[in-house]
């Protein structure tokens, strides 16, 4: 597929069409209603690559939807995303394979006492699907007039000599798997732009090489947590009994048992979606030191705890996932060093790709859709002089919400793993009285040590890809690269049994004529947990052709 239309010069350019990117088009075109505003998505369509918990905080996207589609609340679509209005929020400690404690006395406790772990209550809020809001999102944004170019991935973007942003890079399509040309070739356009706007989500390919050609720097690592996620279809008493409007998170068992272990920071998610369906997940810290643990495996044992199995028993998986979530705070957020903005000159970082997300609540959504309204108004107020929006959006996001719950949580994160769960979720309430702790990368976490549990079953990566629907055009260059196999044979086998092939939950690593291979890089989740868990980062993740990849509908 190439371009039909003339995209050789936009005045917005965003990439990525998530959340965070397509409501910083439908803010950017409220604005301004004569620029042009060209979103760049790798997914086939909106809402596909998008995968969460959710609970939503209403508050920016709401506001955002009285301006742009007034009377929303009557849209057939809008009333299907926001059907289940949380009434209850519970928070449990689980112990063992039976065992439920009700924590949420004691959370609402501490939100009295103005306590950060207050932070974890979360009645008010939506449960969503965020791939349905952001399909929704997609239809809002074009209706507007913003260009939503899904099927389109980019992979490199273009600074000039003094730091301006002038394009970005899409991917080429038609090579071959050995990257010679086929019929069907099309170079990967150069986008020129006045203005680009990183809305990659976590991790991003093109926001990482922008960090690195504008010099922006990280305080501390980005940390990571995996989240894989089953949307199961119950029976009608099943879901009156969990009940439309409760969501349900739950720390300990199986990733942490305190003293004698496992333990993994994270926990296990209940969330309603539409009438019958419920959502499961397990969010598991990557820095688990197991060189042979699988969150699928500890989501399963999730789902056989005596609390959760009454929920689901005899029900029915109809989707599938797994992403990241950038866990590292405002620590992590990547600043100029000269002057503290999130971005350079006319590039803005937001959402996800800047790691907005506060890890007391667990939540992103409320943050990359209100980040990405700064960013449009930067923009919108700098038309005439982009080299300006970088400091604008940064004002405005220091003066905002953002920046308070961040601040409120920064050290949250960086406590767990500097102490482990145990210690550190209790000594983690002194926040502000605490060192900020030198942390590694994740992948530096992996020990010779083993996670013991095993659930009943073996976990079955093939149907759970399945249920992903994810597909890939097979004959195109990996997308997938082991940097050095020698390493994999002289260190990390002898040394952890190869752990990329355990805990890829699309089975795409294997061992073929005794070398580890991505071998199935058409299964890829685009998760990228191998990329920062591989324990001597020897893998790196690229775009490969737009439109591959997850087909997520409800997720
Ligand atoms: C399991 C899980 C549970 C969560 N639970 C909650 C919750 O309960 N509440 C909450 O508020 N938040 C939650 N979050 C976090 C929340 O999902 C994110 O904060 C939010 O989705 C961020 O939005 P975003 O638009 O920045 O990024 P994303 O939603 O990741 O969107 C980024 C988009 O960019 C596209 N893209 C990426 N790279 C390229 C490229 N090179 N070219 C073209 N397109 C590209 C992707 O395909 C994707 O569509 C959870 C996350 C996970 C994984
Ligand atoms: S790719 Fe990484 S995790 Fe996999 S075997 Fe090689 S070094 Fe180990
Ligand atoms: S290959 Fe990497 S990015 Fe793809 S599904 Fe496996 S762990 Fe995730």
């Amino acid at each position: 597929m190439s371009l039909t239309n003339d995209y050789n010069k936009v005045s917005v350019l965003i990439i990525g069409g998530g959340p965070a990117g397509l409501s910083a088009a439908i803010k950017l075109k409220l604005l301004k209603p004569d620029i042009d505003v060209c979103v760049i998505e790798k997914a086939e369509k909106c809402g596909n690559h998008n995968l969460s918990g959710a609970s939503l905080e209403p508050q920016p996207l709401f506001g955002l939807l009285d301006e742009a589609a007034p009377g929303w609340q009557k849209n057939e679509q809008a009333k299907q995303v926001f059907a289940n209005k949380v009434e209850k929020s519970d928070l449990l400690f689980l112990l063992g394979r039976k065992l439920a404690f009700h924590i949420s006395p004691i959370v609402k406790l501490a939100k009295l006492l103005r306590l950060g772990i207050g932070q974890m209550i979360h009645t008010g809020d939506y449960s969503v699907s965020v791939s349905m809001l952001t399909a929704y999102l997609g239809q809002i944004a074009a209706g507007l007039g913003a260009e939503i170019l899904t099927g389109f991935a980019a992979e490199d973007i273009i600074l000039d000599n003094n730091g301006m942003t002038v394009g970005v890079k899409l991917v080429d399509q038609g090579l071959d798997k050995n990257g010679n040309k086929q019929p069907n070739y099309v170079p990967g356009e150069i986008i020129n732009t006045d203005f680009v706007i990183l809305a990659e989500g976590c991790d991003g390919l093109v926001t990482e090489k922008f960090i690195e050609k504008a010099q922006l720097q990280r305080q501390s690592p980005q940390l990571f947590s995996v989240g894989v996620k089953q949307l199961i279809k119950v029976s009608p008493e099943q879901y009156e009994k969990f009940t439309a409007g409760r969501i349900v998170k739950a720390m300990g068992y199986p990733i942490w048992t305190p003293v004698i272990g496992p333990a993994i920071f994270g926990g296990g998610i209940i969330y309603p979606q539409e009438p019958d369906y419920l959502a499961v997940g397990m969010i598991a810290g990557a820095d688990w030191k197991y060189y042979n643990f699988n969150p699928q495996d500890a989501l399963t044992l999730f789902k056989e705890h005596r609390f959760v199995k009454k929920f689901i028993e005899g029900g029915t998986i109809v989707e599938a996932g797994a992403k990241l979530i950038p866990e590292g705070g405002l620590f992590a957020v990547p600043k100029d060093p000269q002057n503290g903005n999130i971005g350079k000159n006319n590039c803005l970082v937001i959402g996800d790709s800047a790691g907005f997300v506060n890890m007391l609540k667990i939540k992103g959504l409320h943050n990359a859709i209100d980040s990405a309204i700064s960013a449009a108004k930067a923009i919108a107020d700098n038309l005439s002089s982009p080299k300006n929006a970088a400091d604008v959006y940064t004002q405005l996001i220091n003066s905002s919400n953002i920046a308070a719950e961040m601040a409120s949580a920064k050290k949250f994160r960086q406590t767990v793993a500097k102490i482990g769960p145990l210690f550190g979720l209790p000594i983690s309430i002194l926040s502000r009285l605490l060192p900020k702790f030198k942390i590694e990368p994740d992948y530096k976490a992996m020990k010779k040590a083993a996670y013991r549990l095993k659930p009943n079953q073996d976990f079955d990566k093939q149907t759970f890809t399945a249920m992903a629907a994810t597909a890939h055009r097979e004959d195109q260059p990996s997308h997938l690269s082991i940097l050095d196999t020698n390493i994999c044979a002289e260190k990390c086998t002898p040394t952890f049994d190869s752990p990329c092939i355990t805990f890829c939950p699309a089975g795409v690593y294997e061992t073929i004529e005794g070398r580890i291979e991505p071998a199935n890089p058409s299964n890829c989740l685009h998760c990228k947990t191998c990329q920062r868990k591989c324990p001597f980062d020897n893998i790196r993740w690229t775009a490969p052709e737009g439109s591959g990849g997850p087909k997520y509908k409800k997720m």
